[in-house]
């Protein structure tokens, strides 16, 4: 995608928009309700015209000033957040919907079926699956064309936890086996991060930050970035050229800045505490598993308090009320506000 200007009425909805995605590259558009994820999936889809720009999928302008190539015949597959399966069709009948002319129809079903183990559900009507043997039926229907680039509208959204983690795997894995370029919409930072080569964070209709999920997670370009990919926590800091010190030791900066008073944005499992002195207080332990988070208070030293993730083995040798510091594990923050 090129330079993409989209506006609703008077409400720009996609400012400036450029992607590229690799073949058989997974980009996960991330961020939160509103900025614009469905609309920019739309218009590589050509559900949606956008006011200005370019769209080139496989080496074809599928659109721009003169060509606007309509959605069939752009080589996509697109899996819509609701399946949109048709409720008078049998599986095997919706898979081959868009293929019914094809010589091999009834092979080429009964293949995806098998990739996506809904082979026994051939003959079932829709509305007798559960959410996940849908999700694998609209996701086999996606790919009966051979989409050069398979759309997926939040794949995961309405399943239950247990059954959205064994599907984000299932569908990554076969995404990966077919090699099939992806683009999917979530609103959800871990699903990006699990699913994602790239992740590309938007917000107000701009892409904010394109790049692996590490890169987004540990070198985010602004405290929203850093925000939306994970906790965060912040330390008040001196600045000193390109030092700051806090109450958790000293971090670097990569440029100078002038000297004063900073913020400092770390992730709480950048942080260790142990038992001793310190200017915070042990508070409430909540254990979620492997690891537990911990309340610090620092309000008797003026300090705002914080919450830390620490490994449930270690949390229970802290007690509450105990004093404690916490200290750095690294010198680089993720990173520092004036
Ligand atoms: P969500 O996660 O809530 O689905 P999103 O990031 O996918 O949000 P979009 O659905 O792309 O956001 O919508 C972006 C903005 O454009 C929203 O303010 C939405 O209300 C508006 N919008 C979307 N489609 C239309 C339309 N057909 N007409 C007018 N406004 C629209």
């Amino acid at each position: 995608m090129r330079s993409i200007h989209l506006s609703f009425g008077d409400t720009a909805v996609i400012n400036d928009l450029d992607l590229d995605a690799r073949s058989g590259e997974i980009i996960c558009l991330l961020g939160p309700s509103g900025c614009g994820k469905t609309t920019t999936l739309r218009v590589l889809a050509g559900l949606e015209r956008p006011d200005s720009g370019s769209v080139e999928i496989d080496g074809q302008i599928v659109y721009d000033q003169s060509v606007d190539a309509a959605p069939e015949s752009r080589a996509i597959g697109y899996l819509f957040q609701d399946y949109a399966l048709f409720p008078h069709l049998t599986v095997a009948q919706n898979v081959g919907f868009g293929i019914q002319e094809q010589a091999n129809a009834a092979s080429e079903v009964r293949a995806l079926l098998d990739r996506v183990h809904m082979g026994q559900f051939a003959h079932a009507m829709p509305h007798t699956l559960s959410g996940g043997q849908q999700q694998r039926v609209a996701l086999a229907r996606a790919l009966a064309r051979k989409p050069k680039l398979l759309l997926l509208d939040e794949p995961f959204s309405g399943l239950d936890t247990a059954l959205k983690i064994q599907l984000r795997e299932s569908t990554h894995s076969l995404l990966k086996e077919i090699g099939t370029s992806a683009v999917i919409v979530t609103h959800d930072a871990e699903e990006a991060m699990f699913m994602a080569d790239r992740i590309a964070l938007m917000r107000e209709g701009r892409i904010v930050q394109l790049g692996t999920p590490a890169q987004l997670y540990n070198r985010p370009v602004d405290e929203f970035t850093a925000r939306f990919l994970g906790e965060v926590i912040e330390l008040q800091g001196q600045i000193n050229g390109v030092l700051v010190t806090t109450v958790a030791g000293e971090f670097e900066c990569d440029t100078e800045l002038p000297s004063g008073a900073v913020t400092v944005l770390v992730r709480p499992e950048d942080l260790v505490v142990t038992p001793g002195d310190g200017p915070y207080r042990i508070g409430h332990r909540h254990f979620i598993g492997s690891h537990t988070l911990v309340d610090l208070f620092g309000h008797d030293a003026g300090l705002p308090d914080i919450q830390l993730s620490v490994p449930t083995a270690k949390a229970v040798l802290l007690e509450r009320g105990q004093p404690v510091c916490p200290k750095a594990r690294c010198r680089k923050p993720l990173l520092i506000t004036q």
